[in-house]
């Protein structure tokens, strides 16, 4: 059985620095199988052994799998000096077990983004071989309609050349403003996930993305219930689909 510091595991949930659970560990609070344990350096079994904070059984896990609804105005990256990221809008003791975005939205871009600390479900996820497909919901310039769900199908190409795969474009609804301006709801999924592709996507067929969600990933679907910027644990069907 795979043993680890004390201080290592209840770092790792989130109780606090190694220097507060030095303090805590030394006042006698825990107890590792009914015993006190006073040396935050004792090796414990996290999964094995029974290990209690003032009573109260710690439950372990390695990992966390969260669905954010990602509000615009923030970035999808792990720290930025300046601008507000997503691992902003998580309490300390989901920060504590260090999750990163599973890939990028746009400053701009709202919805769907999976933060986790499992670095091999999150390369399967990004691998551009598994062509996992991402589902967004768009307004763009213009009405947009079979000539550009066409377009789509067969692969359109960008700024830089590049010639994305098939994608689907479904037309949700066509709108004619106060002041004339055409405008289009759109979903569209892509299985590839170039540098703003949906924007760019809509560029090439001279169109402009104004305002851009994600809905879904994969099997995974946001959860419309949560409001913007808050998060939940994914549930265990959730995670099986991933998987
Ligand atoms: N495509 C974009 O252009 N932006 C995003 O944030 C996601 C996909």
């Amino acid at each position: 059985k795979k043993t680890q510091r004390l201080d290592k595991i209840l770092g790792h949930l989130g109780y606090g620095s190694r220097a507060e659970i030095k303090k805590l560990v030394k006042q006698g609070r825990v107890t590792r199988n009914g015993t006190v344990v006073k040396d935050s350096g004792a090796q414990c079994d996290p999964y094995g052994d029974v290990i209690e904070l003032d009573g109260e059984r710690i439950v372990y896990r390695e990992f966390v799998y969260l669905m954010l609804h990602k509000p615009p105005g923030v970035i999808s990256a792990t720290e930025d000096l300046r601008q507000k990221t997503v691992l902003d809008l998580l309490p300390d003791e989901f920060r504590a077990f260090d999750p990163f975005p599973v890939g990028r939205l746009d400053k701009d871009t709202e919805g769907l983004l999976l933060l986790t600390n499992d670095g091999q479900l999150a390369h399967d996820l990004l691998s551009p071989r598994k062509h996992v497909p991402k589902t967004y919901e768009a307004i763009v310039d213009g009405h947009v309609g079979d000539n550009e769900a066409q377009r789509f199908k067969q692969g359109v190409e960008l700024d830089d050349g590049y010639v994305t795969l098939p994608a689907e474009l479904d037309i949700l609804e066509r709108n004619t403003l106060a002041d004339g301006t055409l405008t289009s709801r759109i979903r569209l999924t892509i299985s590839e996930g170039k540098f703003h592709q949906v924007k760019r996507m809509f560029e090439a067929v001279g169109s402009k993305v104004n305002y851009l969600k994600r809905i879904s990933m994969g099997p995974l679907a946001l959860d419309e219930s949560l409001p913007m910027g808050a998060f939940r644990e994914l549930t265990v069907a959730e995670l099986a689909a991933l998987k």
